[in-house]
């Protein structure tokens, strides 16, 4: 079945016409109205695509513009008993395809039971008691922040850069910087709680001192202080304490095509590009730092895994064909993905169902058929829900050259 997604214009989304979410929106529903663009740019920026049935943007079906969700209630059988048994009666999981033209705030999404407890006390902020374990697949270079750095690097910036003293303080500044293997984690903790609990004056004023100091530097004593980085995420965030998070945190710039899985409690921000997110069925996040909305410090900073964690950690990456690979996400049921990429005179692809929904998005330019069920000719944009049991096979289409990309989700059962 054909879905509507709903299009996110959050602020920090792009403006380019050509960005993947404002294509895929307009082809996903081509009766949509146009965007107003001025100056060759979008009036509105143009930040998430959601396909899915979470409430805060459900899908719905093109034949008869019913909710998804609806749908699913009405026809339990089109999810699946695995599904029922771990989930309930619900698609557990949100596909969503992200144009991000400016940095999103620093985060870290609970667990399940945190969630639930969250949700309880905080219900107007937490506004599902669900978890939200992510993952990304890149369209373009993607560059964010993950994990903390390894405390040695943390160290060494401490040094490079005299400034964050004043705003850590004397205690947490020393224990960082005398502590061993031991006391390593309880340092970074402290340290990090110090920084994002520092008051806004001394915050502007170490961002500003590093700022005027680094702009007359070399280019090797800039990089030893990170001074791009941190020219780029003040340019959107003057005075903000996120900014200072990059001495704290890792940041990776990813190429094309690139995976990474965000397990609960991990810090994160992403800074700039394009991606694929697939993420279990929920909008709770915890807010730091970049951001104009509200910013929970406290429960943030309580929550967080204070140990360095490489950007392929804690999922497994497998290449089921030439053209399919999978990522399986360790330690949740809700989510996996397949990439599969199909160039003129490849082999018909097939998934096949693992008992549960699969939702299908079509991104590459190329045509190509499905012909289970009524044979459909798949577009870019073009998004599918498949119930439980039925599989699918992708042709390529023996005209285009053009490669077609298919992300496709399923519970990880
Ligand atoms: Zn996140």
């Amino acid at each position: 079945m054909e879905l509507l997604c709903k299009v996110q214009t959050y602020d920090w989304g792009s403006r380019d016409p050509n960005c993947h979410v404002h294509q895929l929106s307009r082809k996903n529903d081509p009766t949509r109205a146009a965007e107003s663009i001025t100056g060759g740019k979008l009036d509105r920026p143009h930040a998430e695509i959601w396909i899915g049935t979470h409430i805060n943007g459900p899908s719905v079906l093109k034949e008869n513009g019913k909710l998804l969700s609806e749908y699913i209630t009405e026809n339990p059988e089109s999810v699946g008993e695995k599904t029922k048994e771990g989930f309930g009666v619900q698609l557990p999981f949100l596909l969503k395809v992200l144009s991000v033209s400016k940095p999103l705030s620093i985060q870290a999404h609970p667990l399940k039971a945190h969630a639930e407890e969250l949700h309880a006390k905080f219900p107007d902020i937490y506004k599902d008691p669900n978890h939200k374990p992510e993952m990304l697949i890149t369209l373009s270079k993607f560059l964010m922040l993950r994990g903390f750095r390894p405390v040695s690097d943390i160290k060494n910036y401490l040094q490079s850069v005299p400034e964050l003293r004043d705003v850590l303080g004397a205690d947490s500044a020393d224990f960082l910087a005398s502590c061993d293997s031991e006391t390593a984690q309880a340092a970074l903790k402290q340290a990090y709680r110090s920084l994002m609990t520092a008051s806004d004056e001394k915050v502007s004023h170490c961002l500003n001192q590093i700022l005027s100091r680094v702009s007359t530097l070399d280019e090797a004593t800039r990089g030893a202080c990170l001074a791009d980085l941190l020219e780029k995420l003040h340019s959107h965030f003057p005075g903000d304490v996120g900014c200072l998070s990059v001495y704290f945190l890792q940041d990776y710039e990813m190429a094309p095509g690139e995976a990474a899985f965000l397990p609960a409690n991990l810090i994160h921000a992403y800074i700039e590009g394009e991606c694929i997110e697939l993420m279990a069925c929920s909008d709770n996040v915890v807010r730091g730092g970049l951001t104009p909305k509200l910013k929970d410090v406290d429960t943030l900073c309580s929550m967080l895994e204070y140990e360095p964690a490489d950007n392929s950690a804690n999922m497994d990456v497998l290449k089921l064909t030439e053209n399919c690979t999978k990522y399986i996400p360790h330690g949740i049921k809700d989510f996996s993905i397949l990439n599969i990429m199909l160039k003129k005179g490849d082999p018909v692809t097939t998934v096949v169902s693992n008992g549960g929904p699969t939702v299908v998005l079509s991104l590459g330019s190329a045509l190509y058929s499905v012909d289970n069920g009524p044979k459909l000719t798949l577009q870019q944009g073009q998004a599918l829900f498949i119930k439980a049991s039925q599989t699918l096979n992708l042709h390529p289409d023996p005209e285009q050259e053009a490669i077609a990309q298919v992300v496709v989700a399923q519970c990880n059962f």
